[in-house]
């Protein structure tokens, strides 16, 4: 990668001097590298298939960038299309039980949080120049003495807390155009303001945690669908008075700090109030909907990111939070799936089934034991010659029905893993449809 030139326009957009971290630039070109991996552009997964039982996943079913629906068969399914989409596909292939508010049943689409932002508007006089239109992402400045329980909010009355932030991040053209309160909002004395105040103001701002609350759920919408029919998803939420009360204690403390900031002529603080709404831009970290935890009862998947309903589904991203911490998600967003990926091939491949609780040979899997000489990325991809225990996989049956027929015991890798999150895995044996040549190809000798 190269080094970051301060451009100022990191945060909404891609980085064209190849300095910003993100899977594109820096997990695929590793994995396309592998012979064993397939990614196929333009896939648009519809749900998860199951079994007539319902407890085992057969592969997922897409719609190809010709626009026509395939089936991808995979022993294996990971759910990595973003948090909240991850919950609508739950949903939409029947897998848990769906959270009902009114009886407090159910647990997809329980634990939806969002993240209890607020700012204060800093107004400078003219010696401070500011230059908005340089800077970083990671060029902030943050105060973590206010998060969770680093401070004693117990006679403040709510739980919670958050970070304080300045980051000069954002001063893009026609976007950026902070002006003090009371100014017009068009004409000359508007286009006056902004001209006065863009070089001389900033933001503190301030990034609260969100607990969840009975009331804050994901559903299927009744009403809208989506291009190819289904249901899209709804989000029932608004901040609980909680939240407000956390919220309103931190941006006053931020206020503080901008008054007593040198050159400061004017402070504006604005906690955040109910309700909630979707108009005004607050935060792109919706988290919750497919919790973990170590309860059937009251999460979606076990610590493992492992369906408690249907094993062979996995299910990564920041639906796995029980609530928002405070923090931005992705950092734990990235953590926790490599722990998935890596639980998936130590545990997982070697003797599917439930991973909660008592693993392989009595391992007791809470405590899993550090793997020696594994360091950096899971080997996506990668297959181990004679583990493929299915005698249908063997012999090249892209569904091994096979084997499954025959009642072996565990599950074998003949299919692929279907990673929903735009790659599927696909070691050379493929569905009916979609792909490119490697795919038909392989189709044609599977037929
Ligand atoms: C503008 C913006 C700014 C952000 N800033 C920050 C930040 O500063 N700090 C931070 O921690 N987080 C930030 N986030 C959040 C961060 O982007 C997410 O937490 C993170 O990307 C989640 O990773 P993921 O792998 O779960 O999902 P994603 O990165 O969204 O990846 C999901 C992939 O699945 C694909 N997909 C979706 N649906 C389907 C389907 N049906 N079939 C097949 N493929 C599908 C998508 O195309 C995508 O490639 C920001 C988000 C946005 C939008
Ligand atoms: S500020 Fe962001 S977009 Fe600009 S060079 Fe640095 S990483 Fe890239």
């Amino acid at each position: 990668m190269s080094a970051c030139v301060y451009c100022g326009f990191c945060s909404n957009f891609g980085c064209e001097h190849f300095a910003k971290a993100s899977p594109q630039v820096c997990v695929l070109p590793v994995a396309l590298e592998l012979p064993s991996f397939e990614l196929r552009t333009g896939a648009h997964v519809l749900r998860v298939e199951l079994d007539a039982d319902r407890k085992h996943a057969r592969g997922v079913s897409y719609v190809d960038a010709a626009g026509t629906e395939c089936f991808q068969p995979g022993e294996l399914v990971v759910l990595c299309t973003f948090g909240i989409n991850n919950v609508r596909l739950l949903l939409l292939s029947g897998i848990g039980q769906p959270y009902d508010p009114a009886t407090g049943e159910g647990v997809v689409g329980r634990n939806y949080t969002h993240q209890t932002t607020s700012g204060v508007g800093l107004f400078f006089d003219e010696s401070v120049h500011l230059n908005p239109f340089m800077g970083a992402g990671a060029a902030a400045v943050t105060m973590d003495d206010f998060c969770a329980d680093n401070f004693d909010h117990g006679p403040l009355g709510f739980v919670g807390g958050g970070y304080i932030q300045v980051q000069v991040v954002s001063g893009a053209p026609i976007s950026y155009h902070p002006v003090p309160s009371g100014t017009p909002a068009w004409g000359a004395a508007w286009k006056e303001a902004v001209r006065r105040y863009y070089n001389h103001s900033a933001s503190i701002t301030i990034t609260g945690a969100a607990q969840p609350w009975r009331g804050a759920y994901l559903s299927l919408d009744p009403t809208y669908r989506d291009a190819w029919g289904l249901p899209l998803l709804r989000i029932t939420y608004d901040f609980p008075d909680n939240d407000i009360r956390m919220s309103r204690f931190l941006t006053a403390r931020a206020d503080e700090i901008g008054r007593a900031m040198r050159g400061v002529i004017r402070s504006e603080p604005g906690p955040r109030k109910k309700p909630f709404t979707a108009t005004a831009y607050q935060s792109t970290h919706l988290t919750g909907g497919a919790a973990m935890g170590d309860d059937p009862r009251s999460s979606v998947v076990n610590r493992y990111g492992q369906c408690w309903d249907v094993p062979n589904v996995f299910v990564t991203g920041a639906a796995l939070f029980p609530q928002n911490s405070c923090y931005n998600p992705t950092g734990t967003v990235g953590a926790t799936a490599y722990w998935i990926a890596d639980h998936i091939e130590r545990d997982y491949m070697r003797q599917p089934g439930p991973l909660a609780g008592k693993g392989r040979a009595g391992a007791d899997l809470r405590r899993p034991a550090a793997a020696p000489g594994r360091r950096g990325l899971p080997r996506l991809g990668r297959r181990r010659p004679g583990r493929h225990a299915d005698p249908g996989a063997r012999r090249g049956d892209p569904g091994g029905r096979a084997g499954r027929a025959a009642g072996g015991p565990g599950r074998s890798f003949g299919e692929p893993a279907a990673f929903t999150g735009g790659s599927a895995r696909s070691p050379g044996l493929a569905g009916a449809c979609g792909g490119g040549v490697r795919h038909r190809a392989a189709a044609r000798a599977a037929a």
